[in-house]
């Protein structure tokens, strides 16, 4: 595997399950994808249901152990695997960049994200508070604790490959669950070096496991544990087609589900808005890894009274996105992680184009000198965009901007909330009685406000309508993970 890093053992191609590294049952391989150049550059294991049986038995028998550490041991264990990885940083962010794409500023940036999520619950861990209820009827003391809810599958994409992971197993080993992972077919290599990272921090056999797979079998492989009566909630990031399909699925063995879904993301910009704070706000949050953010705007909103300077303004910005490898240091857009990725945004731009939108910058793939690959799609600004257009109801996922007109608060609002997702919003305004109007107003799990940049491991992450539920990061994302359990004892009177 060609890939320079400090610590060649962060390179791992096997399961982990039980504190062992070992290739699946049938010892079949898929082959793991440099995004910039389509060429295959590591193989993995192709697992099956019996690899994925062997991970619930061994987080079922490590479960008892893990559930009975003092919170504060837990935590102890969560700080170090903190530490370690914050200490490869470096090897994570180019792991990240070769299997992901993205430039390597962004994956260092994804590193330190994912961190704070596992350092946040090393703290939260020791804070999984229960009640004291006062006595209603003589002899009787009401107490409700919290409890780990067993065995957690967790299941994620590829666009954050650290981070989503992270994220997930944190507030597990932090509330005394115990974890069986698949990370996403296309970025298996980033989880599994944070699996290797968590080992090195000690945290016991059993306690984390991790299971590859390819497309082909990941139906196998994520249905023995929907089946299985031992795991006792999946947690989900991913598109909402899948989610639904885990929620029918799981439903026989009526599984506690956290599901973080697609969005289809309103941006607005109010006449009143400050436009270069509305631009640099669009600017980080559309651009961000390219566009293949669940919280990229999909939709832009700008008044008519600013429209043609809002678009003036954004395009000078936009045309000056360089395309091109994670590996070049002036990279700002890397390229799309697959083919099939890029045929969606193309097909998004000419659909867009043949339905009355017209194109300012970009609408192409990129092939040149630097970008020299199948999967680069250059930054695009579609003006007049209409509502019969396939990119205003479905998620493009790419870098792609289609600006709509408005001229009417409650019109754009209505529109805002006129899809069936529910995960991001965001406005500009300097009017303060609209903002708190419209911010209450927008359905979404998360609204920023004068802000493009919202994820943060201190506040709840998450959706509503089709785009999930279950919350991620913040004090809520403990309870995720936890169940309560109401104690009446009697005997006192
Ligand atoms: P995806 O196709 O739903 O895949 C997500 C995960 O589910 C992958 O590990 C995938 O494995 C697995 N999977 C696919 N089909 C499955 C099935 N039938 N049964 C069980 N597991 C299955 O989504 P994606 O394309 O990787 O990710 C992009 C989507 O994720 C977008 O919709 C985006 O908005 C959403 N997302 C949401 C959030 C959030 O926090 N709300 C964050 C990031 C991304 P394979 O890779 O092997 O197919």
């Amino acid at each position: 595997m060609s890939l320079t890093l400090t610590r060649t053992d962060l390179l791992k191609e096997q399961n982990f399950i039980d504190g062992q590294w070992r290739d699946c049952i049938n010892g079949f391989k898929h082959e793991v994808a440099d995004p910039a150049t389509g060429a295959t550059f590591a193989s993995v294991s192709d697992s099956s249901a019996v690899d994925a049986q062997m991970a619930a038995t061994a987080a079922q028998t490590a479960f008892d152990g893990w559930r009975a550490l003092p919170a504060r041991e837990r935590a102890r264990f969560l700080k170090r695997w903190h530490a370690l990885i914050v200490e490869n940083s470096e090897d994570l962010a180019k792991i990240i960049s070769r299997e992901q794409g993205k430039p390597l500023a962004e994956a260092r940036g994804e590193v330190a994200y994912g961190a704070s999520y596992v350092e946040w619950f090393s703290e939260e861990a020791v804070r999984s508070y229960g009640d004291i209820i006062p006595e209603q009827v003589g002899g009787k003391k009401l107490m409700v604790t919290k409890e780990p809810v067993g065995v957690v599958a967790a299941i994620t994409p590829w666009n954050f490959p650290l981070a989503m992971i992270a994220r997930k197993i944190a507030p597990a080993l932090a509330a005394g669950c115990t974890v069986v992972a698949k990370p996403a077919e296309d970025t298996p290599l980033t989880a599994l070096a944070l699996v290797r990272l968590a080992e090195e921090a000690g945290i016991p056999p059993g306690v984390l496991n991790i299971v590859t797979s390819s497309r082909e079998k990941v139906k196998e492989v994520v249905g023995a544990w929907l089946t299985d009566t031992r795991v006792r909630k999946i947690t989900f990031t991913g598109s909402t087609a899948v989610g639904k399909h885990l929620a029918r699925e799981s439903a026989d063995t009526l599984k506690r589900l956290s599901l973080e879904l697609g969005g289809n993301a309103p941006f607005i910009v109010f006449e009143d808005a400050e436009l270069d704070a509305a631009v640099n706000g669009l600017m980080a949050a559309k651009f961000r890894n390219g566009g293949q953010t669940c919280v990229s705007p999909n939709r832009v909103y700008v008044h008519d009274a600013v429209y043609a300077q809002f678009a003036e303004k954004l395009v000078a910005r936009v045309e000056a996105l360089r395309v091109g490898p994670a590996t070049r240091d002036d990279s700002l857009i890397g390229p799309m992680i697959n083919a099939r990725a890029v045929d969606k945004i193309e097909s998004h731009v000419q659909d867009a184009l043949a339905r009355g939108g017209k194109l300012l910058t970009g609408g192409k793939r990129v092939k040149n000198d630097v970008a020299d690959g199948p999967n680069y799609f250059a930054p695009t600004v579609i003006i007049e965009a209409n509502h019969d257009m396939a990119l205003a109801s479905e998620e493009t996922f790419g870098p792609v901007v289609p600006l709509f007109r408005f001229s009417d608060e409650n019109e754009v609002v209505r529109l805002a909330n006129n899809t069936p997702y529910g995960l991001a919003a965001y406005f500009y305004s300097r009017d303060i009685a609209r903002v708190s109007r419209v911010a209450g107003r927008l359905q979404a799990g998360i609204v920023g406000i004068n802000e493009g940049a919202l994820a943060s491991e201190a506040a709840p992450f998450g959706g509503v309508k089709e785009s999930g539920y279950g919350r991620e990061g913040s004090r809520y994302g403990l309870d995720d993970y936890m169940q309560t359990k109401y104690h009446c004892q009697g005997g006192f009177a």
